[in-house]
């Protein structure tokens, strides 16, 4: 069951990452509240990747303490741990399995064929065919949700780019997340296909789902978040209702003017 909307499921404090003397994230104190489309802008080099791989624990942070779902950042255990916690996400380079069909990449998102299903199949047991369909009517079921179910049987690479992205993103909700973490999604996208993505995100929060995505695509972030964050060097500089946010004079001269 996914927490009451308005809830608090992430909080950061401080939180720091340097990598030598590169201080990617400085000080960052932000809380994430479920049910809420969270936005992250910056011009390039930013922070923003280095922020969402501490979030969804594919790093720890070098400074400051923060929690998600329950799971602290940093903690041992890495991605897997927080992935277990409900944190799901995509990554700004396509990570589709070329050789396996549409379905079968959200199938691989489930986690339900897992070594136990598989040991089970082995031994012939009917337990694990319970699993397997389950896991396959929850694989359909995002593909329904993010309009892709008619093209079920055929590789990724028989996909438009645009298709493409959202079959990520059906293959990051397989596991049910909490929180979805996507990273840079509209990247690619014509203006058709970023404003279809602004509507399927907004009807996944409305579905419950807190979201948190990295964009270059102000447009699209206008669309879609119901609160928006700037990064500039590591920091947050601006951060609250996106209209206000994007008119906000600091965060013009650092972002939105370069465009
Ligand atoms: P972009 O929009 O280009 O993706 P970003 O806002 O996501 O940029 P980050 O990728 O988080 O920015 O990078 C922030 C800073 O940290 C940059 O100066 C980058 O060069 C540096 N950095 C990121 N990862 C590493 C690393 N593994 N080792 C050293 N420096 C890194």
């Amino acid at each position: 069951p996914l927490p009451d909307k308005g809830t608090e499921i992430a909080k950061l404090h401080g939180i720091g990452k340097a990598y030598g003397a590169v201080q990617a994230v400085r000080g960052v104190d932000l809380e994430i509240r479920s049910g809420e489309v969270l936005g992250v802008i910056g011009p390039n080099g930013a922070g923003k990747t280095t922020l969402v791989n501490m979030i969804s624990g594919l790093e720890a942070p070098t400074s400051g303490e923060g929690e998600v779902l329950g799971v602290r950042l940093g903690a041992t255990g890495g991605a897997h741990r927080f992935a277990q916690a409900g944190v799901s996400r995509t990554f700004q380079h396509s990570k589709l399995f070329d050789r396996l069909t549409v379905l079968d990449n959200v199938l691989v998102g489930t986690h339900a064929v897992s070594k136990s299903t598989y040991l089970r199949r082995l031994l012939w047991l009917p337990s694990a065919r319970r699993d397997e369909r389950r896991a396959l009517a929850l694989a359909w079921a995002q593909l329904e949700r993010v309009g892709l179910a008619d093209r079920a049987n055929l590789r990724p690479g028989a996909l438009s780019y645009g298709d493409q992205r959202r079959l990520e993103i059906a293959r990051a909700l397989a596991s049910h997340p909490t929180l979805l973490i996507l990273d840079e999604p509209a990247a690619g996208m014509n203006h058709v296909e970023a404003a279809e993505l602004a509507g399927l995100i907004r009807s996944l929060a409305e579905d419950g789902i807190t979201v948190l995505f990295i964009e270059h695509n102000v447009k699209m972030v206008l669309e879609a978040c119901t609160r928006l964050v700037v990064l500039n060097f590591g920091e947050v500089i601006a951060e609250g209702e996106p209209s206000e946010v994007a008119a906000d004079p600091a965060v013009v001269e650092a972002y939105l003017g370069t465009e």
